[in-house]
């Protein structure tokens, strides 16, 4: 079907809850996709941090042939190998003890809330279940994580919200310590605020905030559904900002593109939940754990995280320099493979002209690139995005300056 037909049909059949970028993706390869027309595109969305792996990586795809021929889906009704092995992987490489597995970033903050409301009413009575996350925060769009966000254009006209949510300044110790009181059952934030701008957690605020909570037993949480699976250099975020939480969420990375998500908890923690007290039909179902189990065997016994440090340093390095060199570059921040640049221009229109040149990039907000590729990117590919970058950014300094 003809692109054009394509996307009038989605005009008329899709309820219009996004606003799509002119192309039609057919088929990816390693770093690059291809559209419709047989055009090729350098990935820096990698489907917004999901795809890790790039495209057709033949360890994940191997992984899904093989688990598809044997098994599918049985429900959690019985045991099945891909979900058990997937759990033991998760807590061999991390501070948790057990996982909940679901299918999406914000069902595993879903499951996250629920279990600090369960831990709190356990620990403390019925009064303690107030969850404090971030203002400028994103945690997903279900109606409680949509309350969790800290942005009110995601809340605006699904009132009323979630009772029991407050908000606090990001990296602000002294707002939050103020805003503690004996209903607080959880603190929720990202390592790296990812949908809000990418702006990166201060490590004594997180130290701060990790005493805080342990000397009154509230729950910290951190959502490393964007953060994790390498995205930073590392398999989560937080082993480079030396903090632990009590509950840690994935999603995106996690199954290389196949949907999953997951909540993972220390012992003391996930005792709260007993059977029957939270489910998912599809959650850990043996096809998606088999590609999260091949993600994570090729992010940790390859030497893909490797790879993923050594071109985060070089990508911040060269948004860097693109910052000394274009006045319209205000900011350039982040970790690792999750970058950020903030623009005194419309990043939207600076999106749409590097499809043109045949690099994918995403806007977060109306004045911030974010670049998420995936985690096998090389030089050769960040060499393009800067060159696309530098040409586009020259233009908007002169339009500028012709401007003044
Ligand atoms: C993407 C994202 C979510 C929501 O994940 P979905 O799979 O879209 O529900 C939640 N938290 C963070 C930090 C995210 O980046």
């Amino acid at each position: 079907m003809p692109s054009q037909n394509l996307r009038d049909d989605a005009d008329k059949y899709l309820m219009q809850t996004y606003s799509r970028q002119p192309i039609t993706i057919v088929r990816g390869r390693g770093t690059k996709v291809y559209d419709l027309e047989g055009r090729e595109y350098i990935d820096f969305v990698g489907g917004i941090a999901v795809n890790v792996l790039g495209h057709g990586h033949p360890d994940l795809v191997q992984a899904i042939q093989r688990q598809a021929m044997h098994l599918i889906h049985t429900s959690n009704l019985y045991y099945t190998e891909p979900q058990v092995n997937l759990a033991k992987m998760l807590v061999d490489y991390s501070f948790a003890d057990r996982v909940f597995f679901c299918n999406s970033g914000a069902e595993a903050n879903e499951a996250a809330i629920k279990l600090a409301r369960r831990y709190g009413h356990e620990r403390h009575g019925p009064d303690r279940f107030e969850v404090i996350t971030m203002k400028n925060s994103f945690h997903g769009r279900t109606l409680a994580t949509l309350t969790a966000t800290g942005q009110e254009k995601v809340q605006k006209g699904f009132e009323p919200l979630m009772p029991g949510f407050a908000y606090a300044p990001f990296n602000d110790f002294g707002a939050i310590e103020s805003m503690v009181n004996a209903k607080t059952a959880a603190i929720m934030l990202e390592p790296i605020q990812g949908e809000g701008g990418v702006y990166v957690a201060d490590r004594n605020y997180l130290r701060n905030l990790r005493d805080l909570c342990t000397q009154q037993d509230i729950l910290l949480i951190f959502d490393e559904i964007q953060t994790g699976m390498g995205r930073t250099g590392t398999l989560f975020a937080h082993e480079q900002l030396d903090v632990k939480p009590d509950i840690m969420t994935l999603a995106k990375g996690l199954g290389g593109g196949v949907p999953i998500g997951a909540c993972l908890a220390k012992e003391s923690v996930a005792a709260a939940f007993t059977p029957g007290s939270h489910a998912s039909t599809f959650g850990g179902n043996p096809l998606a754990c088999a590609a999260g189990l091949a993600v994570c065997r090729t992010l940790l016994e390859g030497k893909v995280l490797d790879q993923a440090r050594r071109m985060g340093e070089y990508l911040a390095k060269g948004l860097a320099d693109c910052k000394d060199r274009h006045r319209i570059v205000k900011d350039v921040r982040g970790l690792g493979l999750l970058q950020g640049m903030e623009l005194e221009a419309d990043s939207r229109a600076v999106v749409a002209d590097a499809l043109v040149r045949g690099v994918l990039i995403n806007a977060t907000g109306e004045r911030v690139l974010r670049f998420v590729p995936p985690l096998i990117t090389t030089q050769e590919d960040i060499d393009k995005l800067l060159d696309v970058l530098s040409a586009i950014l020259h233009q908007r300094d002169t339009d500028k300056a012709l401007h003044h």
